[in-house]
C-alpha cells in the first residue's frame, strides 16, 4: 500500500531510506512490535513502471533539476564517480542481484578488526539475509559467462570461474506462482526469462528487490513507507544526546514546491547509503547533531573497482541474454571479474566512450586514444555504431580486495571528496586492462572504457562503502560495533557506511548481514 503521509504523529523508530539496511530493520523492529515509519526519498515503482530500456532517461536515471525521478543516480566527485539506486527498494532496484560473500581477509582487517570474531559471529546472519533475498544459485550461463570461462581457461584457472548466487527467482519463465519463499506470506512472483535488463528494474516480477521480501513482510506487521521524501534533520528532544527522542523532520522531494513536516521517535535509523547518510550526517554535526564522531566522513572505500566493457562488432553475438551478472572469476587471490549485461535496447552507455588506454597523465592519454581512433577509425567507427549495443558489448566488472581510502567533506554547495593519506582508489589498473585485452582477443571485440575513467582517471564505483564506520571509540569511529552512534541513544546507522573494511567483492549480502546482526541485538517491547 502506498502512503504519503505518515498516519501517526509518534513512532517508535524512523528509518531514513529503505535500501537494504533499511528494509531490513523496518522488517526486525516491526517484528519486535514497535511502530516503524520508512521514509524514502525516491518513488515507489510497481514492475510495469520501470524503464524498458536505459534511454528512457526520465525513468532510469534520478536527475531531480530535470525531473528525472528514476531508479539510478550517478554522482560525481573530484576523485570518483558513483552510482547508486533511489526508490522504495534503494539499491535492490538498479543493482545486478549478485551476492557473494566476502573472503576471509575481510573479517580481520579495517577499523571493525578485533572488535568481534567477525567471520563466525556473522556467520548465522549470512544464512538469514541468503533465505531472505531468495538467493540461489544461476542456473544457465549464456554468450557473456562462456566467455568469462574462456578466460578462466585461457589462465589455466578454469576451477576459478563459477556461477553466481543472485537474489532472482527461477520459476518457470513468465509464469506468475503463489509467494514461493515465505511460506505464503509473500507476494506472488512469476519466473525470470532471462532478459538481461535487471539494471534498469525488472518489469517480470522475477527479481527479489527488497519491497518483494523485506519491506513486503514489514507492512504486513504495519510499518508504514512514505515514498518521495527527503528527511532533512534530525533533533534530540530532552537533551542533546536525545534521551527524550528526536523529532524527525522530512520534505517532499518530486514537486516543485515542497512541503515539509515532522514526525516524533524515540529512535531513528540511517539507512541513506553512503551518499545518503554520510551527507545528511555531514550537514546535521553542524547543527543538530554536534556530537557525531570527528571520524564521519572518513575511510570510505570502494571494491577497487575498475569497469571496463568489450564491444564486439558481431551482430551475430548476443551479450544481451541472460542475468545481468550470471558468472564469477577469480583471477587471483585479491581479484574478482564478473561479465555484466544489460537488457536488449539498452545503449546509453555508448555514450562517453573512449578505447581503454593507460597513462601517466591527461595527456598521454588523449594522445593515446587519438593514436587509436586514427590507427583504426572504421574498426571503432563501426563498434561506436554496432546496431545493438547491449547485444554486442558485455561490462567487465572488475574488484579487488586491496585497500585505498577516501574522504567526505561538507563543502559549501555539495559534498566533495579529499584523497586520504594513504593510497586512493584509482581508476587506470594494468591488471584490469590486460583482462580486458585478453577478453577482446578471445571474442574478437576491443577493450573500451568511460571517458571519465580513460581520459580523466576518475574511477567510477557502483559499491561505495564507509564513511561511518566502527571502531571501539567515538574518537576513531562513529558507530560502536552494535551499528549504534557514538553519543546518540536509539541513533543506529545501517547501510553501506557502515562497512569498516573493503569485502573486495558486492557488497549487498554483507550490508544486510550486517544490518540483521545490529536488529537482533535491539531489545524487544515488553
Ligand atoms: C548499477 C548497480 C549495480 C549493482 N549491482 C550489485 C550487485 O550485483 N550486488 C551487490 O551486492 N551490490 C550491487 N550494487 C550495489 C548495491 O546496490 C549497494 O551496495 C546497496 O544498495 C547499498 O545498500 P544501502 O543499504 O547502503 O543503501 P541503498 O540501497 O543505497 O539505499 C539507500 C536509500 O536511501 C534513500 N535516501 C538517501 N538519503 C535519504 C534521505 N535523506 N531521506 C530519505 N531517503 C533517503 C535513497 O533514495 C535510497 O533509496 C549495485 C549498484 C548499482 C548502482
Ligand atoms: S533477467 Fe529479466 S526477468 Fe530475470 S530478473 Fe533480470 S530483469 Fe527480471
Amino acid at each position: 500500500m502506498r502512503k504519503s503521509k505518515p498516519g501517526l504523529k509518534a513512532y517508535d523508530y524512523v528509518i531514513v531510506g529503505s535500501g537494504f539496511g533499511g528494509s531490513v530493520s523496518a522488517l526486525r523492529l516491526s517484528e519486535k512490535g514497535f511502530k516503524v515509519l520508512v521514509i524514502e526519498k525516491g518513488k515507489w515503482y510497481q514492475n510495469k513502471d520501470f524503464p524498458k530500456t536505459n534511454w528512457q532517461l526520465n525513468k532510469w536515471l534520478w536527475l531531480p533539476t530535470f525531473r528525472f525521478f528514476g531508479i539510478m543516480k550517478m554522482t560525481f566527485f573530484r576523485h570518483i564517480g558513483i552510482l547508486s539506486g533511489v526508490g522504495v527498494g534503494g539499491g535492490s532496484l538498479v543493482y545486478a542481484n549478485t551476492l557473494p560473500k566476502p573472503q576471509a581477509s575481510f573479517y580481520k582487517s579495517g577499523s571493525w578488526a578485533g572488535l568481534a570474531d567477525w567471520e563466525s559471529e556473522l556467520k548465522p546472519y549470512y544464512k538469514t539475509a541468503h533465505r531472505m533475498l531468495g538467493a540461489t544459485s544461476n542456473p544457465y550461463q549464456e554468450e557473456g559467462d562462456r566467455l568469462l570461462k574462456d578466460l578462466s581457461i585461457e589462465e589455466q584457472r578454469k576451477e576459478f570461474f563459477h556461477t553466481t548466487d543472485v537474489s532472482v527467482f527461477f520459476g518457470e519463465a513468465d509464469v506468475t506462482v503463489a509467494d514461493p519463499f515465505f511460506n505464503g506470506k509473500g507476494p506472488e512472483r512469476s519466473g525470470c526469462n532471462r532478459c538481461g535488463a535487471c539494471m534498469t528494474g525488472c518489469r517480470h516480477n522475477a527479481k527479489n528487490s527488497l519491497d518483494k521480501n523485506y519491506l513486503y513482510l514489514a507492512q504486513q506487521l504495519g510499518a508504514e513507507i512514505i515514498s518521495e521524501h527527503e528527511v532533512v534533520d534530525v533533533k534530540p528532544k530532552g537533551d542533546v544526546y536525545g534521551s527524550e527522542g528526536y523529532q524527525v523532520y522530512f520534505r517532499e522531494s518530486t514537486r516543485l514546491f515542497r512541503k515539509g513536516q515532522s514526525v516524533k521517535a524515540k529512535g531513528v535509523v540511517f539507512s541513506g547509503g553512503v551518499l545518503g547518510t554520510i551527507k545528511l550526517l555531514l550537514k546535521l554535526r553542524q547543527s543538530s547533531l554536534p556530537n557525531i564522531s570527528p571520524a564521519l566522513g572518513k575511510d570510505v572505500r570502494t571494491n577497487n573497482e575498475s569497469l571496463l566493457f568489450n564491444v564486439v562488432n558481431n551482430p551475430k553475438k548476443d551479450f544481451s541474454k541472460g542475468i545481468a551478472i550470471g558468472s564469477i572469476y577469480k583471477v587471483d587471490k585479491d581479484t574478482h571479474l564478473e561479465a555484466v549485461r544489460y537488457g536488449q535496447g539498452s545503449g546509453f552507455w555508448r555514450l562517453g566512450m573512449t578505447p581503454a588506454v593507460d597513462g601517466r597523465n591527461i595527456l598521454s592519454r588523449m594522445l593515446k586514444v587519438c593514436w587509436k581512433l586514427i590507427r583504426s577509425p572504421w574498426a571503432y567507427l563501426k563498434l561506436y555504431l554496432v546496431k545493438d549495443f547491449a547485444k554486442q558489448s558485455i561490462v567487465l566488472l572488475f574488484m579487488q580486495q586491496l585497500d585505498s581510502t577516501l574522504e567526505f567533506k561538507k563543502g559549501w554547495f555539495r559534498m566533495k571528496t579529499k584523497a586520504s593519506s594513504g593510497e586512493h582508489p584509482q581508476a587506470h589498473i594494468p591488471l584490469a586492462h590486460k583482462l580486458a585485452t585478453k577478453t577482446g582477443e578471445l571474442s574478437g571485440g576491443k577493450p573500451m572504457a568511460y571517458m571519465t575513467e580513460s581520459l580523466f582517471n576518475i574511477p567510477s564505483t557502483a559499491h561505495i562503502l564507509g564513511g561511518a564506520v566502527m571502531g571501539s571509540s567515538p574518537s576513531e569511529a562513529v558507530v560502536d560495533k552494535n551499528n549504534k552512534v557514538f553519543a546518540y541513544k536509539n541513533m543506529y546507522i545501517c547501510d553501506g557506511s557502515v562497512i569498516s573494511a573493503n569485502p573486495g567483492v558486492n557488497p549487498s549480502l554483507t550490508i544486510t548481514a550486517i544490518a540483521e546482526r545490529a536488529m537482533n541485538g535491539i531489545k524487544k517491547i515488553k
